[in-house]
Protein backbone atom coordinates (compact mmCIF):
# COMPACT_ATOMS: atom_id res chain seq x y z
CA UNK A 1 0.00 0.00 0.00
CA UNK A 2 1.08 3.41 -0.78
CA UNK A 3 1.17 5.66 2.03
CA UNK A 4 2.44 9.28 2.66
CA UNK A 5 4.73 8.77 5.71
CA UNK A 6 3.58 12.33 7.05
CA UNK A 7 0.25 12.06 7.09
CA UNK A 8 -1.98 11.28 9.83
CA UNK A 9 -4.77 10.39 7.72
CA UNK A 10 -5.21 10.07 3.89
CA UNK A 11 -7.38 9.44 0.75
CA UNK A 12 -5.98 6.78 -1.77
CA UNK A 13 -7.08 6.68 -5.12
CA UNK A 14 -6.44 4.34 -7.99
CA UNK A 15 -5.97 5.93 -11.67
CA UNK A 16 -5.62 2.35 -12.96
CA UNK A 17 -9.89 1.70 -11.45
CA UNK A 18 -10.90 4.98 -12.84
CA UNK A 19 -9.38 3.66 -16.57
CA UNK A 20 -11.21 0.02 -15.94
CA UNK A 21 -14.39 2.20 -15.31
CA UNK A 22 -14.03 4.58 -18.32
CA UNK A 23 -13.58 1.64 -20.46
CA UNK A 24 -16.43 -0.03 -18.62
CA UNK A 25 -19.11 3.01 -19.62
CA UNK A 26 -17.27 3.10 -22.98
CA UNK A 27 -17.64 -0.57 -23.71
CA UNK A 28 -21.83 0.25 -22.67
CA UNK A 29 -22.36 2.83 -25.23
CA UNK A 30 -20.09 1.75 -28.19
CA UNK A 31 -17.16 3.90 -29.84
CA UNK A 32 -19.43 6.33 -31.89
CA UNK A 33 -20.70 7.73 -28.57
CA UNK A 34 -19.02 10.85 -27.14
CA UNK A 35 -17.68 10.41 -23.47
CA UNK A 36 -17.94 14.15 -21.20
CA UNK A 37 -16.75 12.95 -18.08
CA UNK A 38 -18.00 14.94 -15.82
CA UNK A 39 -15.06 16.64 -13.25
CA UNK A 40 -17.12 19.23 -11.69
CA UNK A 41 -16.21 19.77 -7.78
CA UNK A 42 -12.77 18.73 -8.10
CA UNK A 43 -13.55 15.59 -9.68
CA UNK A 44 -15.83 14.23 -7.21
CA UNK A 45 -13.51 15.79 -4.54
CA UNK A 46 -10.43 13.26 -5.57
CA UNK A 47 -8.49 16.05 -7.49
CA UNK A 48 -9.29 17.07 -10.81
CA UNK A 49 -5.78 17.13 -12.01
CA UNK A 50 -5.12 13.91 -11.86
CA UNK A 51 -8.60 12.57 -12.89
CA UNK A 52 -7.62 14.49 -16.32
CA UNK A 53 -4.33 13.82 -16.51
CA UNK A 54 -5.76 10.25 -16.28
CA UNK A 55 -8.81 10.27 -18.45
CA UNK A 56 -7.28 12.01 -21.27
CA UNK A 57 -5.19 8.90 -22.46
CA UNK A 58 -8.71 7.88 -23.13
CA UNK A 59 -9.47 10.47 -25.05
CA UNK A 60 -12.95 11.87 -24.12
CA UNK A 61 -14.64 14.74 -25.97
CA UNK A 62 -14.59 16.83 -23.69
CA UNK A 63 -14.80 17.47 -19.82
CA UNK A 64 -18.39 18.80 -18.29
CA UNK A 65 -17.88 20.87 -15.10
CA UNK A 66 -20.17 22.89 -12.96
CA UNK A 67 -18.60 26.72 -12.93
CA UNK A 68 -16.32 29.30 -14.51
CA UNK A 69 -13.98 28.82 -12.12
CA UNK A 70 -13.44 24.83 -12.57
CA UNK A 71 -13.70 25.28 -16.42
CA UNK A 72 -10.91 27.98 -15.95
CA UNK A 73 -8.58 25.66 -13.68
CA UNK A 74 -8.57 23.19 -16.90
CA UNK A 75 -7.79 25.41 -19.19
CA UNK A 76 -4.81 27.02 -16.71
CA UNK A 77 -3.42 22.93 -16.93
CA UNK A 78 -3.28 22.76 -20.38
CA UNK A 79 -7.11 21.24 -21.25
CA UNK A 80 -7.73 22.09 -24.81
CA UNK A 81 -11.20 19.98 -25.49
CA UNK A 82 -13.90 21.83 -25.00
CA UNK A 83 -15.27 21.97 -21.62
CA UNK A 84 -18.95 22.80 -20.69
CA UNK A 85 -20.08 24.68 -18.01
CA UNK A 86 -23.49 23.10 -16.36
CA UNK A 87 -24.55 25.97 -14.21
CA UNK A 88 -26.24 28.92 -15.78
CA UNK A 89 -23.71 31.88 -15.73
CA UNK A 90 -24.23 35.37 -15.48
CA UNK A 91 -22.21 38.79 -14.76
CA UNK A 92 -18.66 38.76 -14.61
CA UNK A 93 -18.07 34.80 -14.44
CA UNK A 94 -20.13 34.61 -17.63
CA UNK A 95 -17.44 37.26 -19.48
CA UNK A 96 -14.56 34.87 -17.93
CA UNK A 97 -15.94 31.84 -19.18
CA UNK A 98 -16.40 33.34 -22.64
CA UNK A 99 -12.99 34.17 -22.32
CA UNK A 100 -11.63 30.86 -21.68
CA UNK A 101 -13.58 29.63 -24.43
CA UNK A 102 -16.14 27.47 -22.41
CA UNK A 103 -18.95 26.34 -23.69
CA UNK A 104 -22.10 27.61 -22.07
CA UNK A 105 -25.49 26.17 -21.28
CA UNK A 106 -28.94 28.54 -21.32
CA UNK A 107 -31.39 27.95 -19.58
CA UNK A 108 -33.53 30.72 -20.38
CA UNK A 109 -34.47 33.74 -22.63
CA UNK A 110 -33.12 36.13 -20.44
CA UNK A 111 -29.75 33.99 -20.28
CA UNK A 112 -29.70 33.70 -23.43
CA UNK A 113 -29.97 37.37 -24.36
CA UNK A 114 -26.99 38.05 -21.53
CA UNK A 115 -24.52 35.55 -23.34
CA UNK A 116 -25.39 37.16 -26.61
CA UNK A 117 -25.01 40.18 -24.91
CA UNK A 118 -21.60 39.65 -23.02
CA UNK A 119 -20.41 37.55 -26.20
CA UNK A 120 -20.54 40.43 -29.00
CA UNK A 121 -18.80 43.21 -26.36
CA UNK A 122 -15.79 40.51 -25.84
CA UNK A 123 -15.77 39.70 -29.55
CA UNK A 124 -16.62 35.72 -29.45
CA UNK A 125 -19.34 33.84 -30.99
CA UNK A 126 -20.46 31.62 -28.14
CA UNK A 127 -20.77 27.98 -27.41
CA UNK A 128 -24.27 26.98 -26.41
CA UNK A 129 -25.93 23.92 -24.93
CA UNK A 130 -29.93 24.26 -24.69
CA UNK A 131 -30.82 23.33 -21.57
CA UNK A 132 -34.42 21.11 -21.37
CA UNK A 133 -36.33 21.13 -18.65
CA UNK A 134 -37.84 17.79 -18.68
CA UNK A 135 -38.68 17.51 -15.06
CA UNK A 136 -35.38 17.95 -13.57
CA UNK A 137 -37.54 21.31 -12.44
CA UNK A 138 -33.84 23.14 -11.21
CA UNK A 139 -32.83 24.34 -14.82
CA UNK A 140 -34.05 24.46 -18.78
CA UNK A 141 -36.19 25.37 -20.77
CA UNK A 142 -39.72 23.99 -20.41
CA UNK A 143 -40.31 21.22 -22.73
CA UNK A 144 -44.13 21.90 -22.44
CA UNK A 145 -44.20 25.54 -23.76
CA UNK A 146 -41.72 25.18 -26.18
CA UNK A 147 -43.18 27.71 -28.42
CA UNK A 148 -42.68 30.72 -26.57
CA UNK A 149 -38.54 30.18 -26.72
CA UNK A 150 -37.98 27.78 -29.16
CA UNK A 151 -38.51 30.77 -32.22
CA UNK A 152 -36.08 33.13 -30.41
CA UNK A 153 -33.61 30.71 -29.90
CA UNK A 154 -33.54 29.79 -33.25
CA UNK A 155 -33.10 32.94 -34.93
CA UNK A 156 -30.31 33.41 -32.38
CA UNK A 157 -28.81 30.54 -33.72
CA UNK A 158 -29.10 31.54 -36.83
CA UNK A 159 -26.40 34.64 -36.57
CA UNK A 160 -25.49 35.21 -32.99
CA UNK A 161 -24.58 32.01 -30.96
CA UNK A 162 -23.05 28.43 -32.42
CA UNK A 163 -25.41 25.93 -31.11
CA UNK A 164 -23.24 22.89 -30.25
CA UNK A 165 -26.06 20.71 -27.96
CA UNK A 166 -29.09 20.16 -26.85
CA UNK A 167 -29.90 18.31 -23.57
CA UNK A 168 -31.66 17.43 -20.12
CA UNK A 169 -30.71 16.25 -17.13
CA UNK A 170 -32.32 12.67 -15.53
CA UNK A 171 -33.96 12.80 -12.26
CA UNK A 172 -34.02 9.19 -11.01
CA UNK A 173 -32.23 6.58 -13.52
CA UNK A 174 -31.04 5.23 -10.26
CA UNK A 175 -34.03 3.45 -9.52
CA UNK A 176 -37.24 4.28 -11.72
CA UNK A 177 -36.82 3.48 -15.49
CA UNK A 178 -39.91 5.10 -16.10
CA UNK A 179 -39.06 8.56 -15.86
CA UNK A 180 -36.03 8.15 -17.82
CA UNK A 181 -38.41 7.03 -20.91
CA UNK A 182 -40.39 9.67 -20.15
CA UNK A 183 -38.04 12.33 -19.65
CA UNK A 184 -36.93 11.04 -23.12
CA UNK A 185 -39.76 11.60 -24.95
CA UNK A 186 -40.35 14.75 -23.37
CA UNK A 187 -36.87 16.14 -25.11
CA UNK A 188 -37.62 14.17 -28.40
CA UNK A 189 -40.99 16.49 -28.38
CA UNK A 190 -38.98 19.76 -28.49
CA UNK A 191 -36.64 18.32 -30.71
CA UNK A 192 -39.20 17.66 -33.34
CA UNK A 193 -40.45 20.89 -33.33
CA UNK A 194 -36.58 22.08 -34.35
CA UNK A 195 -36.48 23.88 -37.48
CA UNK A 196 -33.55 23.38 -39.56
CA UNK A 197 -31.28 22.20 -36.26
CA UNK A 198 -27.63 23.06 -36.95
CA UNK A 199 -25.73 20.12 -38.70
CA UNK A 200 -24.26 17.59 -35.95
CA UNK A 201 -26.38 19.20 -33.37
CA UNK A 202 -25.10 16.96 -30.38
CA UNK A 203 -28.34 15.85 -28.24
CA UNK A 204 -27.04 14.42 -24.57
CA UNK A 205 -28.92 13.20 -21.52
CA UNK A 206 -27.85 9.91 -20.22
CA UNK A 207 -25.85 10.01 -16.65
CA UNK A 208 -24.40 7.62 -15.13
CA UNK A 209 -27.20 5.58 -13.99
CA UNK A 210 -29.14 6.16 -17.23
CA UNK A 211 -26.00 5.22 -18.90
CA UNK A 212 -26.58 1.56 -17.61
CA UNK A 213 -29.90 1.73 -17.66
CA UNK A 214 -30.62 3.01 -20.76
CA UNK A 215 -27.96 2.85 -22.84
CA UNK A 216 -30.06 3.02 -26.09
CA UNK A 217 -30.87 6.58 -25.31
CA UNK A 218 -27.22 7.66 -25.38
CA UNK A 219 -27.34 10.00 -28.16
CA UNK A 220 -24.67 11.78 -29.31
CA UNK A 221 -22.98 11.76 -25.68
CA UNK A 222 -22.78 10.37 -22.34
CA UNK A 223 -22.34 12.14 -18.57
CA UNK A 224 -21.15 10.14 -16.27
CA UNK A 225 -19.57 11.14 -13.09
CA UNK A 226 -20.40 8.75 -9.99
CA UNK A 227 -19.54 5.44 -11.61
CA UNK A 228 -16.15 6.58 -12.74
CA UNK A 229 -15.09 7.70 -9.30
CA UNK A 230 -16.29 4.15 -7.93
CA UNK A 231 -19.91 5.20 -6.56
CA UNK A 232 -22.87 2.40 -7.25
CA UNK A 233 -25.32 3.55 -10.04
CA UNK A 234 -28.39 1.73 -8.62
CA UNK A 235 -29.32 -1.87 -7.38
CA UNK A 236 -29.08 -4.57 -10.86
CA UNK A 237 -26.64 -2.34 -12.28
CA UNK A 238 -23.07 -3.13 -12.78
CA UNK A 239 -20.90 -2.19 -9.71
CA UNK A 240 -17.66 0.05 -10.77
CA UNK A 241 -14.23 -0.95 -9.49
CA UNK A 242 -13.28 0.98 -6.54
CA UNK A 243 -10.90 3.09 -6.64
CA UNK A 244 -10.88 5.22 -3.11
CA UNK A 245 -9.83 4.12 -0.04
CA UNK A 246 -9.41 6.08 3.43
CA UNK A 247 -6.94 5.37 5.91
CA UNK A 248 -5.87 7.05 9.20
CA UNK A 249 -3.14 6.31 11.83
CA UNK A 250 -3.23 5.35 15.34
CA UNK A 251 -2.21 8.04 17.09
CA UNK A 252 -3.21 6.77 20.72
CA UNK A 253 -3.67 4.06 22.37
CA UNK A 254 -5.58 3.70 25.37
CA UNK A 255 -6.63 0.76 28.38
CA UNK A 256 -9.98 1.36 30.08
CA UNK A 257 -11.77 -0.26 33.02
CA UNK A 258 -15.61 -0.50 33.20
CA UNK A 259 -17.58 2.23 33.35
CA UNK A 260 -14.84 4.87 31.48
CA UNK A 261 -17.14 7.26 29.15
CA UNK A 262 -15.56 8.44 25.19
CA UNK A 263 -16.00 11.40 23.43
CA UNK A 264 -18.13 14.14 23.63
CA UNK A 265 -21.76 13.52 25.34
CA UNK A 266 -19.88 10.76 26.99
CA UNK A 267 -22.44 8.47 24.78
CA UNK A 268 -20.05 5.36 25.00
CA UNK A 269 -19.06 3.49 28.40
CA UNK A 270 -16.90 0.71 28.88
CA UNK A 271 -18.52 -2.94 30.09
CA UNK A 272 -15.16 -3.98 31.43
CA UNK A 273 -11.21 -3.40 30.68
CA UNK A 274 -11.79 -2.46 27.34
CA UNK A 275 -8.91 -0.85 24.71
CA UNK A 276 -9.21 1.63 22.21
CA UNK A 277 -7.45 2.72 19.71
CA UNK A 278 -7.67 6.63 18.48
CA UNK A 279 -7.13 7.62 14.64
CA UNK A 280 -6.34 10.55 13.44
CA UNK A 281 -9.43 11.70 11.10
CA UNK A 282 -12.35 13.55 12.31
CA UNK A 283 -15.56 15.23 10.86
CA UNK A 284 -12.85 18.23 9.86
CA UNK A 285 -11.58 15.76 7.73
CA UNK A 286 -14.97 14.85 6.04
CA UNK A 287 -15.79 11.66 8.34
CA UNK A 288 -19.34 11.90 8.57
CA UNK A 289 -20.03 12.55 12.27
CA UNK A 290 -23.15 10.31 11.72
CA UNK A 291 -20.58 7.96 11.69
CA UNK A 292 -20.15 7.56 15.56
CA UNK A 293 -21.26 4.88 17.63
CA UNK A 294 -21.78 3.13 14.06
CA UNK A 295 -19.46 3.05 11.59
CA UNK A 296 -16.35 0.70 11.43
CA UNK A 297 -12.89 0.35 10.30
CA UNK A 298 -10.40 -2.35 9.49
CA UNK A 299 -7.54 -2.40 11.60
CA UNK A 300 -5.01 -5.04 12.45
CA UNK A 301 -6.86 -7.45 9.73
CA UNK A 302 -10.08 -7.12 12.11
CA UNK A 303 -13.16 -4.89 11.66
CA UNK A 304 -13.30 -2.70 14.73
CA UNK A 305 -16.23 -1.02 15.49
CA UNK A 306 -16.27 3.24 15.86
CA UNK A 307 -17.36 4.20 19.13
CA UNK A 308 -18.41 6.91 20.55
CA UNK A 309 -18.88 10.49 18.69
CA UNK A 310 -16.84 11.32 16.07
CA UNK A 311 -14.58 14.76 16.81
CA UNK A 312 -13.69 16.89 14.38
CA UNK A 313 -10.12 15.62 14.26
CA UNK A 314 -10.21 12.14 16.12
CA UNK A 315 -12.48 9.06 15.84
CA UNK A 316 -12.08 5.95 18.29
CA UNK A 317 -12.28 2.55 18.01
CA UNK A 318 -13.40 -0.65 19.89
CA UNK A 319 -9.80 -2.61 19.58
CA UNK A 320 -10.81 -4.73 22.71
CA UNK A 321 -10.60 -7.77 20.28
CA UNK A 322 -6.81 -6.70 18.33
CA UNK A 323 -4.33 -8.32 19.46
CA UNK A 324 -1.58 -5.74 19.32
CA UNK A 325 -2.33 -2.37 17.45
CA UNK A 326 0.30 0.04 18.45
CA UNK A 327 1.19 4.08 17.23
CA UNK A 328 1.25 4.54 13.99
CA UNK A 329 -0.54 1.79 12.77
CA UNK A 330 -2.74 2.20 9.95
CA UNK A 331 -6.49 1.67 9.89
CA UNK A 332 -8.79 1.79 6.74
CA UNK A 333 -12.41 3.22 6.98
CA UNK A 334 -13.49 2.87 3.17
CA UNK A 335 -11.25 -0.19 1.46
CA UNK A 336 -10.06 -3.60 1.47
CA UNK A 337 -9.35 -6.09 4.38
CA UNK A 338 -9.10 -9.29 2.20
CA UNK A 339 -12.15 -10.52 0.97
CA UNK A 340 -14.16 -7.73 3.01
CA UNK A 341 -14.63 -4.45 1.99
CA UNK A 342 -16.38 -1.03 3.19
CA UNK A 343 -16.95 0.67 0.48
CA UNK A 344 -17.80 4.58 -0.27
CA UNK A 345 -21.77 3.71 -0.66
CA UNK A 346 -21.57 1.46 2.81
CA UNK A 347 -20.49 4.65 4.70
CA UNK A 348 -22.77 6.89 2.54
CA UNK A 349 -26.07 4.71 3.70
CA UNK A 350 -24.94 4.55 7.21
CA UNK A 351 -24.55 8.12 7.19
CA UNK A 352 -27.81 8.46 5.89
CA UNK A 353 -25.99 10.03 2.38
CA UNK A 354 -24.94 9.40 -0.67
CA UNK A 355 -21.80 8.49 -2.07
CA UNK A 356 -21.58 12.00 -4.13
CA UNK A 357 -22.03 13.58 -0.80
CA UNK A 358 -19.32 11.55 0.76
CA UNK A 359 -16.58 12.29 -1.64
CA UNK A 360 -16.86 15.48 -1.96
CA UNK A 361 -17.01 16.05 1.77
CA UNK A 362 -13.52 15.25 2.56
CA UNK A 363 -11.97 18.34 3.09
CA UNK A 364 -8.17 19.87 2.25
CA UNK A 365 -6.61 18.91 4.91
CA UNK A 366 -7.31 15.03 3.66
CA UNK A 367 -4.56 14.60 1.24
CA UNK A 368 -5.67 12.85 -2.02
CA UNK A 369 -3.17 10.49 -2.95
CA UNK A 370 -2.76 8.80 -6.33
CA UNK A 371 -0.97 5.84 -7.61
CA UNK A 372 -0.43 4.42 -10.84
CA UNK A 373 -0.42 8.02 -12.49
CA UNK A 374 0.64 8.13 -15.96
CA UNK A 375 4.71 9.07 -15.98
CA UNK A 376 4.66 8.24 -11.90
C1 LIG B 1 -23.20 15.83 -12.22
C2 LIG B 1 -23.88 15.74 -13.53
C3 LIG B 1 -23.84 14.56 -14.29
C4 LIG B 1 -23.21 13.28 -13.78
O1 LIG B 1 -24.10 12.57 -12.97
P1 LIG B 1 -23.65 11.19 -12.27
O2 LIG B 1 -24.89 10.76 -11.58
O3 LIG B 1 -22.56 11.52 -11.32
O4 LIG B 1 -23.22 10.29 -13.35
C5 LIG B 1 -24.39 14.59 -15.56
N1 LIG B 1 -24.97 15.71 -16.05
C6 LIG B 1 -25.04 16.86 -15.34
C7 LIG B 1 -25.70 18.05 -15.94
C8 LIG B 1 -24.51 16.90 -14.06
O5 LIG B 1 -24.59 18.04 -13.36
Amino acid sequence: MSTNPQARSWIRVRADALKQNFSRLRDEVGPETRIIPMVKADGYGLGVKQTVRTLQAEDPWGWGVATADEGLELREIGVEDPIIVFCPLTGESLDRALSGDLQLTVSSLMGLDEVITRAYKLDRKPHVHVDINTGMGRTGFDWRVASSWLPRLQEAASDSINWVGFFTHLHSADEDELSVHNQWSRLQEVLAQLKNPPDGLMVHLLNSSGLFRTPDYAAAAVRPGIFLYGGEVGVDQPSPVPLVSLHARVIHVGEVSEGYTLGYGATYRADGPERWATLGIGYGDGLPRSLGNRGSAFLGGVRVPIIGRISMDMTVVNITDVPKVAVGDIATLIGANGPERITVDDVAELAGTISYEVLTGFTDRLPRVWTGLNGS
